[in-house]
């Protein structure tokens, strides 16, 4: 009911706590937790889109995976940071305190269950950062924890291969990527019929933006009354089932290299009371 586009073999949520105490190899199963958004997508997509895309992609990603290959899925986290889209009804938005509070502790907890490798995959542009400084926080908290922020775009897929040099340039959001992406995923809730093009003014600044892209921080309202900052006018689903198709091959290649993976354990710590072999107890 639940699990969406992940196996429902691999949905870590469908497990009893026995079943994941007694899994085998948990320090290199790889947990997955995709972020996403609850926030505008112009007038042509709902507002799950984030969150449907991050969730989906890797999904499609887990069901590629051989059995031998030791990986679940959690929950997506739905509730993002949203703040540059909240002129616009239907977004909600957390802080970026909240955000990072939740994914630390959503973090401390699959490590209390016995697992060292997590995979964030984000799905939202406004919130990367937050990601990062969680995935930090929490391997100085742990020096044996294997933490990866991650964009679930940032990964080789055709999206490239459909958009024009413009779009390549400064579409942002609820553009051709995105939205031919959702035909694949979730077509009854994709309104081709109302999609508008809007894209931002060129940055006049040559040295603060040599691809022209906004330099400054903006939010959506700045680039048109819209919320779209692109050009979804060309997408289709076709073009969407190869982007998914492409990006899930992907992912299932970064998430077997993660289970593989052996990264090195600083396993002593020379500064701070109560250093303990592979945890790092005090920062400087
Ligand atoms: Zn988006």
């Amino acid at each position: 009911m639940f699990h969406g586009t992940n196996p429902p073999s691999r949905f870590l949520p469908y497990l009893t706590w026995t079943e994941i105490a007694a899994l085998p190899d948990r320090e290199n199963t790889v947990i997955v937790v995709p972020t996403g958004a609850t926030e505008q997508h112009g007038p042509h997509l709902p507002i799950a889109v984030d969150t449907v895309i991050s969730a989906g992609v890797m999904g499609h990603a887990l069901a590629k995976l051989p059995a031998s290959v030791p990986a679940y899925a959690l929950w997506p986290i739905t509730y993002g940071k949203s703040e540059e889209h909240l002129h616009f009804p239907g977004t909600v938005t957390v802080s970026g305190h909240n955000l990072l509070d939740t994914m630390i502790d959503v973090g401390e907890s699959v490590y209390r269950s016995g697992f060292r490798k997590m995979l964030i995959a984000n799905g939202h542009g406004g919130q990367p950062q937050v990601m990062e400084m969680a995935a930090r926080e929490l391997r100085l908290r742990h020096g044996d924890y294997v933490v990866v922020p991650h964009s679930v775009w940032r990964m080789p897929n055709a999206a490239s291969k459909f958009m024009s040099d413009r779009e390549k340039q400064l579409a942002m959001h609820a553009g051709h990527g995105e939205s031919a992406i959702m035909l694949a995923l979730l077509p009854e809730h994709v309104h081709m019929e109302r999609a508008v093009a809007s894209y931002p003014p060129v940055f006049p600044s040559k040295l603060l933006s040599p691809d022209g892209r906004p330099a400054c921080a903006w939010s959506s309202r700045d680039f048109g009354p819209s919320g779209v900052i692109g050009d979804p006018m060309g997408a289709t689903r076709e073009q969407g089932l190869e982007i998914l198709e492409s990006l899930a091959t992907s992912w299932a290649k970064a998430i077997t290299e993660l289970h593989e993976a052996k990264w090195v354990v600083r396993d002593e710590v020379t500064w701070g009371r109560g250093a303990q072999t592979g945890h790092i107890q005090q920062r400087l």
